[in-house]
């Protein structure tokens, strides 16, 4: 409509809220089947029993269940690097810079951090039930959760001298420091798995990703901090999802309410222009006088101000000025004379006798 645009600004809040809001609903849906597979999944014990059952159930596997177990490794475990005396089966070393990075749009120094260096080694290992019966884990880099717990960190400060000063002023980079960690799955840890539990032809239970695409876990906690993890997730996406809804419409809310003030201004300019034809055609009854004062005797002082083309025709109440035909000043960005600013309330034809 004539008067009327979208703007760039509008459109990329409106486009961006809606595919945050899109994005965010994705995420939320796929968070909620998580949750809904978790809760259906069945909780066993490893335990003999659990051996029984598989040896009864179709393909000795039972796609998605839950399981408890303590941490054993298989052969020789692994020794920590820096606390000799804590052995685990999974070991995660990290080696991550910390540093203050110039940015020239906020004109500030920003934290930044970088992963220098990253190690994991992996010793195979086994879930242990209380009676011995252990159930082997498969793939644990492939699973989700918290499993490993941190067992070293340190922060080694870096010390800068003047000419590292110049130079980090000239590169826009100040490093402040590297952070070392070390993270270990420990022997004898209690750990939740939720994944697809299969009985081998030579007997070992093992514990692996799921064929059916659902989520593989390995967490510390027990299996309700799991769950309510998930749960917290699903409600963080959801609140997203609606609050960026919530945004595009409220741009959408926006964007009508200037359409329609547009079109009220268009209403009323249709009205006033109908009452003025309405007046052009009983000119006789109602006959407008200009002096020549008002319009000039010769054909140049009769012909509009602003375009120049058209003769002047309408009378600018109420300071009066006859300046400008109707099609300009049905244009005029604000309803003021333009001779002498004052507010129009009225306009009428005049009719030359
Ligand atoms: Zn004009
Ligand atoms: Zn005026």
């Amino acid at each position: 409509m004539e008067g009327f645009e979208l703007n760039l600004s509008d459109a990329m809040c409106l486009g961006a809220s809606l595919a945050l809001s899109g994005i965010c609903y994705y995420m939320y849906r796929k968070s909620r089947t998580t949750v809904e597979d978790i809760d259906k999944a069945p909780h066993f014990t490893i335990d003999r029993k659990l051996k029984d059952i598989l040896t009864v159930t179709q393909g000795a596997s039972l796609q998605y269940a839950v399981v408890e177990g303590v941490v054993k490794p298989e052969g020789e475990p692994l020794k920590s690097d820096f606390h000799k005396e804590i052995s685990g089966v999974l070991q995660k070393f990290l080696l991550r810079e910390h540093r203050l990075v110039w940015n020239d749009y906020s004109r500030r120094w920003t934290d930044d951090e970088r992963v220098l260096h990253e190690k994991v080694n992996m010793t195979p290992f086994f879930l242990v039930g209380s009676d011995k019966t252990a159930v082997k884990v498969l793939s644990p880099l492939q699973a989700s959760g918290r499993y490993t717990e941190v067992i070293y960190e340190k922060f080694h400060q870096h010390n800068s001298g003047l000419a590292d000063l110049v130079g980090q002023y000239i590169s826009g980079q100040k490093p402040k420091g590297h952070l070392e960690i070390e993270e270990m799955l420990k022997v004898g840890t209690t750990l939740t798995g939720v994944g697809e539990l299969i009985l081998d032809i030579d007997g070992t239970l093992n514990l692996r990703p799921p064929s059916n695409g659902s989520k593989y876990f390995l967490t510390l906690g027990d299996f309700d901090t799991l769950r309510g993890e998930k749960e917290s997730e699903v409600f963080c996406w959801k609140t997203l999802a609606v609050t960026f809804a919530l945004a595009g419409a409220a741009v959408l809310v926006w964007v009508g309410l200037r359409y329609y003030r547009c079109l009220q201004v268009r209403w009323e300019q249709e009205k006033e222009r109908r009452e003025f034809e309405r007046l052009q055609t009983e000119a006789p009854r109602q006959l407008v006088t200009v002096g020549p004062e008002a319009v000039g005797d010769n054909h140049t002082d009769n012909i509009c101000v602003i375009c120049l083309t058209q003769p002047r025709n309408c009378i600018l109440l109420d300071c009066g000025h006859v300046c400008c035909c109707y099609t300009c000043y049905q244009a005029l960005p604000q309803r003021k004379c333009p001779i002498c600013r004052q507010r129009i309330n009225r306009v009428v034809p005049i009719y030359h006798t």
